[in-house]
């Protein structure tokens, strides 16, 4: 389902432009820009977008957002040499598409393509400057009016990866991966002892994939591992799901019901009631100071003297 739903800045006319454009290359996936660099898709990562397509789809259907369904022809696989940042993926609003780096596991794969389903399945918006045209809102992040900064990132990203944990868990990730997972479940009951680099154990709470390398000389195996992502955002965001829990008893009965404030406000783009809830919580001018913060170390750093202070501090 196409979800740009309003454009900012620019006459009438530009803003009506804007949206065909995006809504033509939504439809036809015809980028230049990937010729020689995009790969055909296989069985498997044709699997694995419909998994992740549907998973997402199930866990947003619990919190009563039907978003609709995004299909393979809206996911790019690009080759390795081809592939230009550290990201696993990225969700692109200017194509409305998402990009993946071909790789040889199919279920993380679907694991990372759950996370940018739901960003191309979130709140969008796009605005016009005097010589561009780009994103303003994609769930719950702002972009300036002069596209310098982009606010919300690590809260969005929380909120996105959070969602992305519970596809991974839903039954129909469960269920298609069933084999996959289990080898990597063996993996960690067998090598229990296993340690990373800095001595602490390998596999904690957050690891969902473990495969052996190459038998090495002695006959044991390197371990390699896959954790899910933005643990700082994700630690901040229940530290402020339970700080705001505990502010407002009158106004919610659990905890899932402020969660599932964030999670509506990320698809329908609505953050006043979030920013007025942060504020008569912490402060005036609590929801603007968390908003700026760029780096997921910092925001959780500011949320935890937040929470401890019971006012904002800086
Ligand atoms: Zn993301």
């Amino acid at each position: 389902m196409f979800r740009v739903e309003r454009v900012a800045g620019g006459t009438e006319r530009d803003k009506k432009e804007v949206l065909e454009t995006l809504a033509e290359r939504f439809e036809s996936q015809d980028h230049k820009e990937l010729e020689g660099i995009a790969i055909e898709k296989n069985p498997e990562i044709i699997k694995a977008i419909s998994v992740a397509d549907r998973a997402t789809s199930a866990v947003l259907e619990k919190y009563g957002i039907d978003a609709g369904s995004i299909d393979a022809n809206k996911v790019h696989v690009i080759k390795r040499d081809a592939w230009p940042s550290d990201d696993a993926a990225q969700f692109i609003f200017s194509h409305q598409c998402v990009l993946i780096p071909e790789s040889e596991n199919y279920m993380k794969q679907a694991y990372r393509l759950s996370h940018e389903l739901f960003h191309f399945k979130s709140y969008q918006a796009g605005q016009i400057l005097p010589d561009e045209r780009m994103d303003y809102r994609v769930g719950l992040t702002v972009k300036t009016r002069d596209g310098g900064q982009t606010h919300l990132t690590p809260l969005n990203e929380a909120v996105t990866e959070t969602l992305t944990i519970e596809a991974f868990r839903s039954d129909v990730f469960q269920t298609e991966y069933a084999e996959e997972i289990k080898k990597s479940q063996a993996i960690m009951q067998q090598n229990p002892e296993a340690q990373n680099e800095d001595g602490q154990p390998l596999f904690t709470d957050q690891t969902f994939f473990a495969e052996l390398g190459p038998e090495l000389d002695d006959g044991s195996h390197d371990i390699f591992t896959s954790q899910f992502t933005y643990q700082s955002e994700r630690e901040a965001y229940q530290l402020l799901v339970t700080a705001l829990y505990e502010k407002n008893h009158e106004k919610f009965e659990s905890m899932e019901e402020v969660m599932r404030l964030f999670v509506t406000s990320t698809f329908n783009g609505d953050l006043i009631k979030i920013g007025k809830l942060i504020d008569k919580s912490f402060g005036k001018g609590s929801f603007r100071q968390l908003a700026g913060i760029q780096d997921g170390e910092e925001f959780l750093m500011t949320v935890k003297k937040m929470v401890a202070s019971g006012n904002n501090l800086i």
